[in-house]
């Protein structure tokens, strides 16, 4: 079933919570909304949801081109997962899921036996068929999580949305559930929206990443898409570190630090004042000049232990920057605090001042 949110608006009080949003989920695809705390987020998912209301007369949710305005949510055949995994606390783990089942009325409700093997199926699914018979507070975090999961899977959901699901788990369990969540995905193809403001969980999960900021849609697009075709600047900085240079733009190049570059062809609009940024990784290091023009800077700091080198640095104009090298490149240059060395961007990103 596919999801359409058109012109949504949401004020509380005088608060705009959500500002004209737009977006479409296509059926069967994972969409996540990514964005800072406050956002918007999870007023967006509880108006889809049904949970919440937009303001009246600001626009439709529809599902399946059917405005749902009218269905109550019990009605809308969505599945819900929380940050705080809101388990029965008395109940096994079979019996959480099974109880989307239990409760359903007489005449649609499966017989004990087909509740069994469905539950059974979808702990199986979620690798937790062995410990059917525990209680919630005999499982991790990552565990209840998946029970949660498959509590949501249950009732067969049109779609599913997952309101920052693993936001109260550590680092390395979220990750591992993350990949996990994507392999479900791809198996049982229900439509969901996954909300998080975890850039690399967006990044790593969805099919479309919906960026959000102050209520406002600022991209949509692939993850590839919002990562390296940034169309703002909050979009540029959210998805991952960035140096930040004032620039001018004359004449269709646009000079920073000692540096002139030219613009690309759809950034030829930008005219004056505009601001440059580079990421990390895009940041190139050299301790002899050859020849083309660079900007010089002097080593401040360097942080080995990790896949790649941050190294910090100093330009002779006083700008700070960060360059992330591979490891290899790192020892063959022999970089220490004080180098001095070239650096040239790989690539940049350029906006208009605003
Ligand atoms: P996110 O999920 O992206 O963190 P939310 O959708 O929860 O953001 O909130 C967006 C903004 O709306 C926040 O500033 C929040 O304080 C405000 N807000 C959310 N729900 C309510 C409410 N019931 N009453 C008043 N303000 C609210
Ligand atoms: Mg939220």
């Amino acid at each position: 079933m596919s999801i359409e949110v058109r012109n949504i608006t949401k004020h509380f009080g005088d608060f705009r919570a959500l500002d004209d949003v737009n977006l479409s989920v296509p059926t069967g695809k994972l969409v996540a909304l990514l964005g800072p705390s406050g956002s918007g987020k999870t007023t967006l998912l509880r108006i889809i949801a049904g949970l919440e209301q937009a303001d009246s007369g600001s626009g439709s949710i529809l599902f399946h081109e059917e405005d749902v305005a009218n269905t109550h949510v019990r009605h809308r055949r969505v599945g819900f997962v929380f940050q705080h995994y809101a388990l029965f606390r008395h109940m096994t783990v079979f019996e959480n899921v099974a109880f989307g089942l239990r409760v359903r009325p007489r005449k649609s409700r499966p017989n004990r036996r087909d509740i069994a093997d469905t539950v059974h199926e979808l702990l199986r699914l979620v690798q937790l068929d062995m410990l059917a018979g525990r209680y919630p507070s005999q499982l991790s975090g990552g565990q209840r999580q998946r029970v949660a999961l498959a509590r949501a899977l249950a009732v067969e959901p049109k779609m599913l949305l997952l309101d920052e699901p693993f936001g109260a788990l550590d680092a390395k369990v979220r990750k591992e559930l993350r990949s996990w969540l994507r392999r479900l995905h791809d198996e049982l193809n229900v439509t969901s929206v996954f909300v998080t403001h975890d850039q690399d969980e967006a990044l790593e999960v969805a099919n479309q990443i919906v960026v959000m900021n102050r209520g406002r849609v600022e991209q949509i697009g692939t993850p590839d898409e919002v990562f390296h075709h940034p169309q703002t600047e909050f979009v540029m900085h959210f998805l991952g570190d960035v140096n930040a240079f004032h620039g001018r733009v004359i004449q269709g190049n646009v000079q920073f630090g000692s540096l002139k570059v030219p613009l690309l062809e759809n950034r030829q609009q930008i005219v004056g004042d505009a601001r440059v940024f580079i990421r990390p990784h895009d940041v190139t290091i050299d301790t002899k000049t050859n020849g083309l023009p660079a900007i010089e800077a002097r080593v401040v700091r360097v942080h080995s232990a990790g896949p790649l080198v941050r190294v910090e640095l100093l330009t002779s104009a006083n700008q700070r920057l960060i360059s992330e090298i591979s490891q290899e490149r790192f020892v063959t240059m022999n970089l220490q605090p004080d180098s001095k060395v070239y650096i040239r961007p790989r690539h940049i990103r350029v906006f208009a001042d605003s």
